[in-house]
């Protein structure tokens, strides 16, 4: 590749900080308050919400909402200014200084810090993993807690609770799961608590023991003690001793054990797998590296529980570390906390609690919890379920509230609008006569093709687009994506491909040269699982990165090109394969409005192939197609409709949108480029009453990477829709339908059902 400019920036330092735990949440935080000088933070995470464990008990009892538990780590770590990678990191290397995602190339550090967490001991054993509920990972618990309550309800006989674990956890499990399930129970409900040691919550006070064991005996829980489960089968728990025990829902709290990663690098660990960490939380071996809450143990102090509130403890100074440590200055010391406040959900608006020694129980306790717990989630909670603002947005300050912050999107909704871009072609003289061009300047598609020497039909497209994220391999998978998508919607398979990559002016040239690798590397993944071959390419220097790719494909003669406009007629039904939203979700989540989970699935269905989709349209007689990109649904219809003599009806209910885009639109997040789109609506017939529906606004949101488009005969709908959920496109539905153009020359009319 030719390099066409060359600059002298400075690179930043990379701070890689793996898992969104106690200890990083607030490390985020602090750094949206107050955000590291020169450096890049990098957030690798394998969920886009971390849960709270304090608050699952509330949960199983009914307490709480699935979504009071969780810390949507996406828009904290925006406020951050840190880069996200959502995925889970497989190999941390500590001589490399490199962490690897699932699915990725190593991503290095010059200070990396883990916090990770722990998993639940004794999944190795026969059966467990198939058949018990662990309690780890605690995403995966929370949601299959209402299973549980499916089953009781189910019942016939009594219910059979059998929880594995004397720790707060097990107690607190044991006795919510017993107040959530007594009631729905028609049969009865019989909880048992079963552990290896003597006496319940063997590592606190005697007198807290003694207090739950009466507690949980008042409540007809069972315990069974000095008893060890060997192995599981279907609905029984066999224990060393060869006694089975029958069980509908066995859940499995059995205590920590090591998350693998750690054990499986050269980092230094105790013999149970968790990383041995100085008092200044560094690595035994290596300053660089800091480890924090469950997945460390303090050399100083090996037998810390591993509990939640040691890693809240260990989030202030590990973030003063990580600064220090970027600013060359002394390091402080960690001191575990010699007793800690003691809180254990009974589920029936009771708790006990402990502290110093003593112990204590009552209503009043439970409301205490209630408050601490709801106080500190408050801290993180940056966005509600809908969107709105959370709590912390103000406790943050302006610093990180994010107004303001209104950026220009990248991805496919930075283009010249559609009538410039006519207007602007329309000045140019007719091109020459060409008989081998088969579509060219004449005719408005996403392609050109002309037919070489032997009869085949060349296929060639160019896309560029600003990076739509900070996060250059999603970028490059994401752009030769859409770059073949072109070519996908004519049906035709693509066979090369040219990288154009302009890397930001600012980046240094070890981050310039990171940042083309990443790219490359992410372009690689779809290109190479397509079979497309990357050939070649050109970088130069742009203020942001941009990253676009030309590619060709041939068909055979007499080979059918699925065209723009091609031949449709009044009664074919309009197919969209995909949801929309990719514009509006994208914006909102560079100003960190975007919640998670709803960036999460629209990166999740992002670097998808509209080949197979393509392939069914024409394989059913499609008679025209294309790819719904920057101009939004309504501006590619448009186009498909020029010169047809047809308009479309489409209905507004049937129109399929990706988790939180209408919510976002509702709250007039809008994409920059949405409003050149929206210019269409005067083409368009409203009704008075959809006018200022959200809904309608996912027609002008500009989609990056977006889906198919086609019009196909009413009566082969039905079967295109099945074949494409079996290729995997599962939200491909019926948007509406053709009729002969209208008086009032509508492109468009729009129904509400
Ligand atoms: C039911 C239950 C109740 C509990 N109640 C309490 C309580 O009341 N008080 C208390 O002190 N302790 C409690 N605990 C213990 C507590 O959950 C843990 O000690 C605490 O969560 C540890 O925090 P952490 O920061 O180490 O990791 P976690 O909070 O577990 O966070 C780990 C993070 O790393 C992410 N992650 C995991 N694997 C990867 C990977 N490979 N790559 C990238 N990211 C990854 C996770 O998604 C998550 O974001 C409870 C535990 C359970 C199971």
């Amino acid at each position: 590749m030719a390099d066409s400019s060359s600059t002298q920036p400075i690179d930043l330092r990379e701070l890689v900080l793996v898992g969104a735990g106690h200890s990083h949440v607030q490390v985020l935080r602090s750094f949206a308050m107050n955000p590291p000088e020169r450096t890049r933070v990098t957030l690798i995470v394998d969920l886009p919400v971390a849960v709270y464990s304090g608050m699952v008990p509330g949960l199983v009892a009914g307490e709480y909402r699935a979504q009071d538990l969780e810390i949507d780590a996406v828009p904290l770590a925006r406020l951050a200014g840190a880069r996200v990678v959502l995925a889970p990191a497989i190999a941390f290397d500590p001589i490399a200084k490199t962490v690897t995602p699932a699915g990725r190339p190593p991503i290095p550090y010059d200070l990396a810090s883990v916090d990770i967490g722990s998993t639940v001991f004794g999944l190795e054993l026969p059966g467990i993993a198939e058949h018990a509920l662990p309690t780890r990972p605690i995403g995966r618990f929370v949601a299959r807690v209402a299973e549980v309550e499916a089953a009781a309800r189910a019942a016939a006989g009594p219910f059979r609770v059998l929880v594995v674990g004397g720790g707060a956890g097990g107690v607190e499990l044991a006795a919510t799961f017993r107040a959530r399930l007594a009631p729905l129970a028609k049969a009865g409900l019989e909880v048992r608590l079963l552990h290896t040691g003597e006496r319940l919550l063997a590592t606190y006070p005697s007198g807290l023991s003694r207090r739950v064991e009466s507690a949980l005996g008042r409540r007809g829980i069972a315990i069974l003690a000095g008893r060890r489960v060997r192995a599981a089968e279907p609905g029984v728990a066999v224990l060393d001793d060869g006694e089975r025990l029958p069980f509908d829902a066995l859940v499995w709290a059995s205590g920590a054990t090591a998350h693998p990663l750690l054990p499986s690098s050269s980092l230094a660990c105790d013999e149970r797998g968790f990383a041995l960490v100085r008092s200044t939380l560094q690595a035994r071996d290596h300053d660089d590296v800091f480890a924090a809450g469950d997945c460390a143990t303090l050399i100083d102090f090996p037998t810390t529980p591993k509990a939640g509130v040691y890693a809240v403890r260990q989030g202030p100074v590990l973030t003063a570390n990580l600064r220090a440590r970027l600013a060359g200055e002394p390091l402080r010391r960690y001191r575990p906390q010699r007793d800690f406040l003691t809180l254990l959900n009974l589920g029936d608006g009771t708790a006990i609690g402990s502290k110093w020694g003593a112990s204590f129980e009552g209503a009043w306790v439970m409301r205490w919890k209630d408050w601490i717990d709801r106080r500190f989630m408050a801290r993180f909670q940056v966005l509600q379920d809908d969107g709105a603002p959370g709590p912390a947005r103000e406790q943050m300050g302006e610093m990180a509230t994010g107004e303001g912050m209104e950026m220009v999107c990248g991805g496919c909704a930075a283009k010249l609008g559609q009538e410039a871009l006519d207007r602007t072609l329309a000045r140019l003289p007719p091109a020459p006569p060409a008989p081998e061009v088969v579509l060219g300047m004449g005719e408005a598609d996403d392609v050109v093709a002309y037919e070489l020497p032997g009869g085949d039909t060349l296929v060639a497209s160019v896309d560029f687009f600003r990076a739509f994220t900070d996060d250059p391999f999603l970028v490059g998978r994401v752009a030769a994506a859409n770059s073949i998508s072109d070519l996908e919607a004519k049906a035709v398979a693509p066979r090369w491909a040219q990288a154009l990559v302009a890397l930001p002016l600012a980046a240094g040239e070890r981050e310039a040269e990171q940042t083309l690798f990443q790219v490359l590397a992410g372009a690689r993944a779809t290109f190479d699982s397509l079979g497309v071959r990357l050939l070649g390419g050109h970088t130069s220097r742009a203020v942001d990165l941009q990253v676009g790719f030309a590619v060709q494909g041939v068909t055979a003669p007499g080979g059918r090109l699925l065209r723009r406009r091609g031949e449709i007629a009044v009664g074919d039904v309009l197919v969209l394969t995909r949801p929309l939203g990719t514009g509006v979700l994208f914006h909102a989540d560079m100003a960190a409005r975007a919640r998670g989970p709803w960036l999460a699935a629209a990166l999740a269905g992002l670097a998808a192939s509209n080949a197979p989709a393509a392939a069914i349209a024409r394989e059913l007689g499609a008679g025209a197609a294309t790819d719904i990109t920057g101009f939004g649904l309504g501006g590619h219809l448009a186009s498909m409709l020029a010169g047809s003599g047809l308009a479309a009806r489409l209905r507004l209910a049937a129109l399929p949108a990706l988790a939180g885009a209408v919510e976002l639109l509702a709250r007039g997040e809008r994409s920059t480029f949405h409003g050149e789109n929206a210019k269409l609506r005067k083409a368009l017939a409203i009704p008075r009453e959809l006018a200022t529906e959200p809904r309608l606004e996912l027609l002008f949101d500009p989609q990056t990477a977006g889906g198919l488009l086609f019009a196909i005969a009413a009566e082969r709908a039905p079967g295109a829709l099945s074949r494409l959920a079996t290729a995997g496109c599962s939200q491909a539905c019926v948007i509406g339908e053709l009729v002969p153009a209208r008086p009032d020359g509508a492109v468009a009319e729009i129904l509400p059902a």
